[in-house]
């Protein structure tokens, strides 16, 4: 096992399949940025399952044991059950997990995707409202539909996660109207603190409304009990009293958790990053093109990972990041 220079040791791979998506979150894809002169990726870039499967089975013996597909929209590649399949039977990859804005999870798909051996679904849903949920998305009409989705995958893999990202002033109201939408059903509704990712959103700090600021507002109507903290979880877990619903807290803005960051991430077109901040690409699609390379691919990623010592949301809490620096990669490049 390689350690990076903070003692962390890499586990988890978060792969996006896609730089594309049919929505256009404010907080992710502005539609004034993300409009038709955008430059998205070519098909002929986008790494093959085939490769990513490669990908997956070379990283595993330095202790790659979970992978989450994301995007862009990852439901936008065509058959991602049989991506699925190749990293869960082919890589043997303990976990394969997916994150999608639920418009495209029909309950066909979903059972495709089960058969595969997809291990769980997260579904992003900001609002309980179609009014609010078009101010977070404007391009779509999709409360419904994700609605839907997340009902679809409760029933065909017991569970679901579904992520709230909250804006102050903006969908901060929809806090209580989403935990009464779930509290009899199998959902985690976990609320993630507004991020700076990218260049593109305009994000500022007063835009953020921490988890503590969620945490009392949901303490003031509900009783709420806190569940363990699970290695290697990202997020605080509560129960709330007599119900199914559990919730919980994302804070990568107020309590960032950089000390046991474990995952490394990797673009559409096969660039891998050591942070979700980053702006330093490592190439790896190189080395699964068969193109020519001084090192072996092995030896490039103990390099790679144990030269790492990222820690930008760390830093931001402290003020110490160089904001000179302005390309750090767009979120639905790189994958949240
Ligand atoms: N399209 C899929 C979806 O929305 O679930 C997968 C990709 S999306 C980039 C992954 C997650 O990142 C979503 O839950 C989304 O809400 C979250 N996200 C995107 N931009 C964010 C930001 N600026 N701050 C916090 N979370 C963000
Ligand atoms: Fe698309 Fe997901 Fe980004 Fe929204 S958060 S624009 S659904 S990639
Ligand atoms: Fe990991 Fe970077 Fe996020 Fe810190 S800021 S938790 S190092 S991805």
């Amino acid at each position: 096992m390689i350690k990076d220079k903070l003692n962390r040791q890499f586990e988890y791979l978060r792969i996006s399949v896609t730089d594309k998506c049919n929505f256009r979150c404010t907080y992710c894809m502005p539609k004034e940025i993300f409009d038709s002169k955008h430059q998205f990726l070519k098909k002929n870039e986008l790494l093959t399952y085939e490769e990513i499967i490669e990908v997956a089975k070379t990283l595993k013996p330095f202790g790659l044991k979970k992978i989450r597909l994301t995007g862009g929209e990852p439901l936008l590649r065509k058959n991602i059950e049989y991506l699925v399949e190749g990293l869960k039977k082919d890589a043997l990859i303990d976990k394969v997990m997916i994150t999608s804005n639920g418009s495209l999870l029909t309950k066909e798909k979903l059972i495709a995707l089960q058969k595969s051996g997809l291990d769980s679904v997260t579904i992003s849903l900001d609002a309980s409202s179609q009014k609010v949920a078009n101010i977070m998305n404007p391009v779509n009409n999709n409360y419904i539909l994700v609605s839907e989705a997340i009902d679809n995958v409760i029933s065909i893999f017991d569970s679901v996660k579904v992520n709230m990202v909250v804006i102050k002033g903006v969908n901060d109201k929809e806090i209580i109207p989403m935990v009464e939408k779930f509290l009899g059903k199998s959902v985690e509704l976990r609320f993630i603190e507004y991020m700076d990712v990218g260049e593109s959103n305009n994000w500022s700090l007063s835009n953020v409304f921490s988890s503590k600021e969620t945490k009392d507002l949901v303490g003031k109507y509900f009783s709420l009990k806190k569940l363990p903290d699970l290695i290697d979880s990202t997020s605080e877990k509560w129960s709330i009293d007599n119900y199914a619903l559990n919730i919980a807290f994302i804070s990568s803005i107020s309590k960032p958790f950089c000390s046991e960051c474990n995952r490394g991430r990797l673009s559409a077109n096969g660039n891998f990053y050591t942070c979700l901040f980053s702006d330093k690409p490592y190439n790896f699609s190189s080395y699964f093109r068969n193109e020519k390379n001084n090192l072996s691919f092995n030896d490039y990623f103990i390099k790679v990972w144990s030269n790492r010592n990222d820690q930008y949301s760390q830093l931001r809490v402290i003020n110490k990041i160089d904001k000179s620096k302005k390309n750090k990669v767009e979120m639905s490049y790189i994958g949240g």
